[in-house]
């Protein structure tokens, strides 16, 4: 454009309404974000064959704004998105912004209107890009590790239809009285931060156990508040266990031994959850996922981790997560 022309098109913004100004701001912003997640996508390219995981591959062109590959084994054509949750979704130039709305938990309307889509729009993303977050758990806490019981209403909002009550009944020797309208979750956490949640049906030692025994290192110690469940698993289990009677003011043992990190975290939790208004009991585990992210990454959370994250390629994860 000349510039004498340009001037007269400058001249010429003007005169746009707030709607105009707003889609050429978006178009602008668009070309600038489209060009940063091409590059970001094209960092995270892996160099294997997500069909057959060759490594012989040769490029074949581009597809949807993406470098396209071929694998030399098996004949597949593949980006650096196949095979990733965000496959097939669309407005890639607006990712990395709606990754940087989840870093700020906004409400699905908020980050809707931050990226321009729509609220259902905005809802799918949501959840797509939560997916492999929600597995990013701390799989082996040592040392002196806090456990503790927390509880969500139980949730059908999104729900066509209202699903089956679950059953409650038998089995639940040591469950303790919360009614069925609450969903329990076990929090684990140990002195190094390391995190982990589950949600369980109902807060029994059967529940329990199996994931104490998995995930608490063996010569660790175990502090509850010494519900009978959670005391009933580390026993089972074989980890050495401290009860904080809470109620009757035991707070501290030992100078060492309390349960006030991991209760802690579940404020915290909440605090931040009720933005949300309550949150659907088959999303519940997303939003554990997304708490548990913002909290490990600290400060050194950025929306091109989180799209990493999304996309399963958080080779990173580990070192952020050892300590
Ligand atoms: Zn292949």
């Amino acid at each position: 454009m000349k510039t004498k022309a340009y001037h007269e098109w400058l001249q010429g913004l003007e005169q746009l309404t707030r709607n105009q100004r707003k889609a050429v701001f978006i178009h602008l912003n668009a070309d600038v974000s489209g060009a940063a997640l091409a590059n970001e996508l094209e960092r995270n390219q892996g160099n294997a064959c997500p069909h057959c995981q060759s490594d012989r591959l040769g490029r074949w062109g581009y597809q949807s704004g993406l470098p396209r590959f071929r694998c030399r084994d098996c004949g597949k054509c593949f980006n650096a998105l196949t095979g990733t949750m965000l496959a097939r979704l669309r407005h890639k130039e607006r990712w990395l912004d709606y990754s940087q709305a989840l870093i700020e938990g906004l409400t699905v309307r908020a980050a809707a209107e931050r990226c321009s889509i729509n609220k259902t729009t905005s809802f799918r993303w949501r959840h797509r890009f939560l997916d492999e977050i929600a597995d990013l758990k701390a799989d082996n806490l040592a040392g002196i590790v806090e456990a503790d019981e927390t509880y969500f209403p139980l949730s059908f909002k999104g729900s066509r239809q209202m699903p089956r009550p679950p059953h409650r009944r038998g089995h639940a020797t040591h469950q303790r009285g919360t009614g069925d309208n609450q969903v329990p979750v076990l929090v684990l956490r140990d002195r190094h931060g390391a995190t982990t949640d589950f949600k369980l049906t109902a807060a029994t030692q059967a529940e329990e156990t199996p994931i104490i025994s998995q995930v608490v290192a063996s010569d660790a110690v175990l502090c509850t508040d010494g519900g009978a469940s959670l005391k009933g698993a580390a026993r089972q289990a074989g980890i050495d266990h401290r009860a904080l009677n809470q109620s009757a003011g035991v707070r501290v043992l030992a100078g060492v031994y309390h349960i006030q990190n991991v209760n802690a975290y579940d404020s915290r939790l909440k605090t931040w959850m009720r933005r949300f208004h309550g949150v659907a009991t088959k999303y519940l585990e997303n939003y554990l996922g997304w708490r548990r992210g913002l909290e490990r990454w600290g400060n050194q959370i950025s929306p091109q981790l989180i799209l990493q994250a999304a996309m399963g390629r958080s080779g990173d994860f580990r070192l952020l997560t050892q300590t």
